[in-house]
């Protein structure tokens, strides 16, 4: 089945791959094809119908960050699936004068967003801020309490720490641009579901794709497993580069669990250097 899905269909679609991928269902087109597996997810008729359109192109994405998974073993995908779009392909450049006015779109489009059930617990939706041409993004996980009453991310104590970091770098917060996989509070501070994560990543990527920054930092594990793709311990993944929609990325410790266990911050800092390597930086003299 090769037709194509309204936008609002395909991200129904996908947030739904996504949280049985993260609970380690990879061999979805062969499950999705039985009506009996599909029925326990969905009732959509029309959702379902176009299922397997989007399975194949989130397959496509799956084997370098699942190089040991089932798909091994999974059925060869259908010929259709070579003239499929790749979704998360990074959009054309955007010129850098445009890119202020391209985040506003986004943030736009995402509106009042009541696409997963965090909306119900927030006071502010936390979109992101920074500089839309900084070279350097941070990626975090989501709002805190400060960060939901004030609407911008990093902004308690998690946030002073994350300050100091940058300011080690010898850059200036408002010269990076920061955000979060989700946008809305999580109830009691707990880790997003796959299906929130997964609905509200799409925004972060388009963010991504406009600023189209040289290095991207994961901070912590939630951002590091939505930006690559697939979960790895944090310590397989810190001290050497990977790749995520066209920058460089390096995963380090989130600024609130460096405040529990200060003695990593040691750690953290060879990340940052990592990252000012590539960029070229130097820290300042002090
Ligand atoms: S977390 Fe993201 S997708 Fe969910 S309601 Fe908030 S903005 Fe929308």
């Amino acid at each position: 089945m090769t037709q194509r899905l309204s936008p609002e269909t395909e991200q129904a679609v996908r947030a739904r791959i996504g949280y049985f991928r993260d609970l380690g269902v990879f061999d979805f087109y062969r499950r999705a094809v039985n009506p009996s597996f599909v029925t326990v997810s969905d009732t959509d008729s029309a959702v379902i119908a176009a299922i397997d359109t989007v399975t194949v192109t989130v397959r496509e994405e799956i084997p370098a960050a699942h190089p040991d998974s089932a798909l091994e073993n999974a059925p060869p995908m259908p010929r259709a699936a070579a003239s499929l779009p790749v979704l998360t392909e990074p959009a054309k450049s955007i010129a850098p004068k445009d890119r202020a006015a391209a985040i506003k779109a986004i943030s736009d489009d995402l509106g009042n967003c009541t696409r997963c059930a965090l909306h119900k617990g927030r006071h502010t939706i936390v979109f992101g801020d920074g500089d839309p041409n900084a070279r350097l993004m941070f990626v975090g996980e989501g709002p805190g309490a400060d960060e939901d009453a004030q609407g911008l991310p990093f902004v308690g104590r998690a946030g002073q720490l994350l300050n100091n970091m940058i300011a080690a770098m010898g850059l200036r917060r408002d010269r990076v641009y920061i955000a979060n996989i989700v946008k809305c509070r999580p109830p009691q501070n707990r880790v997003p579901e796959p299906i929130e994560a997964n609905t509200c990543a799409p925004f972060l990527f388009r963010q991504i794709d406009v600023i189209q920054p040289e290095v991207l930092v994961a901070l912590g594990a939630t951002a590091a497993t939505y930006l690559l793709g697939g979960k790895n311990p944090l310590a397989a993944l810190r001290g050497r580069i990977h790749h995520a929609r066209g920058a460089k990325l390096i995963v380090t410790y989130h600024p609130a669990y460096l405040l529990r266990d200060p003695r990593q911050k040691k750690e953290a800092w060879a990340d940052l250097q990592l990252a000012m390597a590539e960029l070229g930086l130097k820290a300042p003299a002090k």
